[in-house]
Order: C-alpha cells, then structure tokens, then sequence
C-alpha cells in the first residue's frame, strides 16, 4: 500500500474507491442512453412570442454568412465588419442573437468563468458588467449590444436553420441553404453553431407516461412556473441532474417550490464561487487594452504557466491540474504522482467543504464527489449545497443507478415511488456527435465532396479553422485547437484570426482561402504528434459527456500545447507566416 504521509493520502485506497465508483456508473448504453429534444419533445422555442419564423424565403448574395449568433459567430462578424464586409448575414435558429445564452434562462443562470473576462469586447461596447459573474440576461444584452454596435441585424435571418453548404467552384461561392427555403449565395461561410446546441434527454423508461409537466431546463417554461417562480409554491418539484446547470437552478426551487427533490446520479464537485458586485471605483481605473492583459493572465494560469499576479484569482486557477502542475515543477516526486497527490488534496478539500456546509451527515456523504477534479466539468457556487440545509428539499441519491422509471404520477428510486407534480431535467446536452455534422448542415467541397467523408478518419485542418477543398468556409469551435475554461476566449481569438486573414484575402484580390494540401499534412501530423493522450486519465473517471460516457475518443483531436501556445502559432503564422499556402488565386 502506498501511502503518502506528508498528506496522508492512501492513493491505492483512492483509486480503488474512483474505480469502484466509476463501474457501478457504466452503463452498455453510452452515449445511447439519451435522447435528443426532437419538435415533440418540447424543443420549441419559448422566447420567440408571436414570431412563428413564417416569411418569404431570401434568395440574394452577401459577402459572409455566420452560421451561429453566440459570442463565436458575433466576433467574427463584428470583425469582417471592421474588416469592411457590406454585408454580413448571421443565421440563427434562435430569434434574436446571443447563442446558448439566448436558450437557457432558467433561474439562477450565469456565468462561472469572470465576466469581466469572459464577455467578448467589453472595451469596445462600453459596457462594465453588473458582477463578477454576470447573469445570462446580463449576457445575453451584451450578444445584443454588439449585434447592435456592429450592424450585425440588418441582415440577420433568425428562427432559420442552416441546412445545406455546397461550393460552386465556378463562382467561388458557397450556395447556401435553409429550412426556410432560403437559396442565399456567399463569398465566405464561418460555421460557429457551440457545443450547447443540442439539448438531451434521459431516456429514463416511462418518461413520456408522466402526467404532470416536464421541461428541460434549456427550455424553462415560465408559463408553467411563473416569472418568480411562484407558481410552483404549492407544486412538488423533481429536478434530475446535478451538473454545472442544476447547481445555478437548485436554489432558486427550492426557494420557491412546497417541495423540492434533487435526483441525483453522481454529485458534481463544488467549489467557492465568490459572487459579488463590480466596483465602479475599482473599474474607473481600468487602462485601455485591459480585457486583454486579464484574459491572456487567466489562460495562462490555467494552462499551468507562470503569468505574475493571479488577476481574475477564482477557484478556476485552483483546479487539480493547475495545482498538480505547480507540485510536479518542485520536481519532487514524478510528475505524474505530483498531479495525482494533487488532485487527492484538492478532492479532499472539495469533500470536506460538503460537510462543513451540509448539516446532515447522510446526505453530506452522498454529496462528496469521488472522482479526479477533470473527470467532469467544476462547478463553483455558495448556494447549491447549503439548499440541501432546508427541511422543503430532499436528495435522492440513486448511487450511480440514476432514476430508475418514472410513472404517471413521479419518479421510482430503489423501488420507491416519489409522487411530483413538475420535473425539470438538467440533463445537459449532446456534445459526442460528430463535428463535421453537428451544426445539422450538410457540408459539401470542392467536387461535391461531403465534409464528413473527408473527415471520416479524423479531422482534417489547417491550424483548426479551415479544410482543403472546403475554401473560404472557417470552423470556429474545439477542431484541432486549444481549449480553455474560457471559451469566449478562445472563440474570439479564433474569431479575430479568421478575420484577420479573411482582410488580407480582401487586400490582396481575387483569391481563395484554403491551405495547400502540404499546409494541412503539417498541421494534423502537429496534431497527431503533440496530441495529449486523455484517454488513460479518462478511462478512470466516472461516465458524463468529458469521457463519451465512460468510452473516451480514442484520439484527441486537441492541440497539444495548450491555448497559449497555439494563440502564438495563430499569431506567428499571421505576422510570418508563409500566407500562399493558404491563399490560392481563383
Ligand atoms: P451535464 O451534462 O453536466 O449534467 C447532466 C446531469 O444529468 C448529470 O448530473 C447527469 O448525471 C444527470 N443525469 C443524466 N441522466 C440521468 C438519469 N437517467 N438519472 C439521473 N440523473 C441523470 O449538463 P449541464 O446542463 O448541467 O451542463 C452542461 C454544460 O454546460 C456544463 O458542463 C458547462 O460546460 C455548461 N454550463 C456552463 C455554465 C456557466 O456558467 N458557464 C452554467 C451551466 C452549464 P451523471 O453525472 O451521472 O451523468
């Protein structure tokens, strides 16, 4: 038995309980296990009031199309705007701008990376964030405000799905279509449609049986509850899952509901959030190109590099890796123990917090995390476990099983029927599917060629953004790139790098975007020989959507340096780079 004194951690003993805790949770289902929120399945649209999307289709030509209206999609606009685009058509199928923030307005949503670094060119909207973790309607005004300041409704086509991409070779423009019956012709597509896109359900046996109303939480449904929630003070509520979205929403049901009870298949690990108003005197004095000193800051101190002060200084740069990274640089013991021992202390803190918060020693056990920090996605909240303090909430720990039926009437556990009158399910959404397909757009290159053919033995990029034979269309997202727990982050820089080189296109005249084909080889042979291989790591941890449900990807399709340095090839290609290989004349 190996155990390490200085912290009294017995790993053997560790590894065995994760281990244990992970087998009970694999099911042979996977990913199958889950459906998606089809159009009978409450997939509308709750927030578009009388807009049916019913109108004439649009048949005419733009300079670039943005598939998607979240915070990738916008800067990139914002930013062919600036590079002087006339036109610039963003297609969303929500109907008005601001991507998953658009969707979920459940109670309690907001962000949990800073807002001061996480909501894009603050600088150049003027706007300072209400709090350090601005609230989604908070954010969703600001995807709003830059909508606004960047002309970017105009042209704006919402309540409309993208569904066909084909290149016309001889024009040199994409032909693009919608369910709308749309025919809109494009010089440049950007596809930046976020991994939020896709909402699932448990397919939990008698679901569709249930009597009472049931929602996803990307769908609330405000009729039902009532702006504050009031309608639910005679109801008994059932909310199944405990992820990053429950924890924000627990409190404020079980505020308002006669009854609330948390289902619960595996407990999310929770840290401190630290929630608090913005300063107007600590904002005053902000100098000029700030957003940017903090951002590049937090990233790198999540990348585990050494960045000076911690600026943003929240439980983000307090993570398991980024500690286990700061133990294995003292060289003391092998770098893969220093990170293990690491992430054991840090989930020692985690579990210990649930009983110095949690009253009842039962229900405080059933909601320490066993499992390493990365293995599901932290969560930080002051709120979430102290619910679990009132005499109106119950936790319903299924010990890995999940809910076992649901009947008319509630929901079964262990044999035992738990009458309710709402459930609400914070189940998550689908981020296994395939990226060349995922948008829900049928892709088609250069001689008809299907993106997910051409991508069929893995992706296929140069520096993640663009494919030979598919010119002038740009993937913003998590395709052979670096990402980071602020995605708006690394969106933008992906964002401002496409429309960097999309200006000098325009600079230089009639020619192509689109890597040569020794271009392309490069970057997957960096891809394939700096990849990270996760797939150990993530065979040990519990199933959710970071692991394919217990069946990790067998090849990481992330560039293995991490954000900060791939920004720096971003950069150093822009300023040095050999720009022909990707700009080919028509
Ligand atoms: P998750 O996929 O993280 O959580 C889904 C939950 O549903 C899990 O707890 C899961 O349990 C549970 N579940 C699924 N099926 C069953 C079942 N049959 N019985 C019982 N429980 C079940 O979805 P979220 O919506 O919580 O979060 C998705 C992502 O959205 C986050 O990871 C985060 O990246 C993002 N997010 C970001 C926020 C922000 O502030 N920036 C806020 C909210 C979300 P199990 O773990 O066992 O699978």
């Amino acid at each position: 038995m190996t155990v390490h004194q200085e912290h009294a951690i017995d790993l053997e003993a560790l590894r065995a309980r994760y281990r244990a805790e992970r087998d009970r949770r694999l099911r042979p289902d996977g990913e199958a296990q889950y459906t998606p929120l089809g159009a009978d399945r409450g997939a509308g649209d709750p927030w578009a009031g009388d807009d049916d999307g019913d109108r004439a289709p649009v048949h005419d030509a733009v300079d670039a199309l943005v598939v998607g209206g979240g915070f990738g999609g916008l800067v990139a606009a914002a930013r062919f705007r600036d590079a002087g685009l006339e036109r610039i058509r963003v297609v969303d199928a929500a109907a008005d701008l601001g991507g998953t923030w658009y969707w979920n307005r459940y109670p309690g949503v907001a962000c949990d990376v800073e807002s001061y670094i996480y909501l894009p060119l603050l600088e150049e909207v003027g706007v300072m964030p209400t709090r350090k973790y601005a609230p989604g309607e908070e954010i969703r005004r600001h995807a709003q405000a830059i909508g606004r300041r960047f002309d970017l409704y105009r042209d704006a086509l919402f309540r409309t799905e993208v569904t066909g991409l084909a290149w016309d070779d001889e024009a040199a423009r994409w032909t693009v279509r919608t369910n709308r019956g749309d025919v809109v012709s494009a010089r440049y597509v950007v596809i930046s449609s976020g991994p939020f896109n896709r909402p699932k359900l448990p397919g939990i046996p008698g679901i569709a049986d249930f009597r009472g109303h049931t929602f996803h939480t990307s769908r609330w449904d405000y009729e039902h509850t009532g702006a504050d929630l009031e309608r639910l003070a005679d109801r008994r509520v059932a909310v199944i899952g405990t992820g990053a979205t429950a924890i924000q929403v627990v409190p404020h049901l079980a505020r308002a509901a006669r009854h609330l009870l948390v289902f619960q298949r595996t407990p999310s690990c929770v840290d401190e959030r630290g929630d608090r108003t913005t300063d107007p005197a600590w904002w005053e004095t902000l100098e000029p190109g700030w957003q940017r000193t903090r951002r590049e800051n937090f990233l790198a101190l999540v990348d585990g590099r050494e960045a000076g002060d911690d600026l943003v200084d929240d439980r983000w740069t307090d993570t398991a890796p980024v500690r286990g990274r700061r133990r294995a640089a003292t060289g003391r013991e092998d770098p893969a123990l220093a990170v293990e021992l690491a992430d054991a202390e840090k989930m020692d803190e985690i579990r210990a917090r649930v009983d110095d918060l949690v009253d009842d020693a039962a229900t405080a056990d059933a909601l320490k995390p066993w499992y390493r920090q990365m293995c599901k996605r932290p969560t930080f909240s002051d709120a979430y476990l102290q619910a679990f303090n009132r005499p109106d909430v119950t936790l319903l720990d299924t010990r890995g099983a999940g809910v076992e039926r649901i009947t008319p009437d509630g929901l079964v556990v262990d044999g035992v029927e738990h009458p309710v009158d709402t459930i609400v399910l914070a189940t998550g959404f689908e981020l296994g599917a395939d990226p060349a397909t995922r948008a829900g757009v049928d892709i088609r290159g250069r001689d008809g060629l299907p993106l997910a053919e051409y991508w069929a033995d893995g992706l296929r990029t140069f520096h993640g953004w663009v494919s030979r034979g598919f010119p002038n269309l740009f993937h913003l997202g998590s395709t052979q790139n670096a990402a980071s727990p602020n995605f708006a982050h690394v969106l933008e820089v992906q964002a401002e790098h496409v429309a960097g080189v999309v200006a000098e296109a325009e600079q230089r005249g009639a020619v192509l975007v689109e890597p040569s084909a020794a271009a392309e080889d490069r970057w997957v042979a960096t891809i394939r020989e700096r990849a990270v291989d996760m797939q150990d790591f993530q065979a040990q941890c519990t199933p959710g959507y970071y692991n394919g449900e217990g069946r990790p990807r067998r090849r990481s399709e992330q560039f293995g340096g991490g954000p900060v340095e791939f920004h720096a090839v971003l950069a150093d290609w822009r300023e040095h780079g050999d720009h022909d290989e990707v700009f080919t004349p028509r």
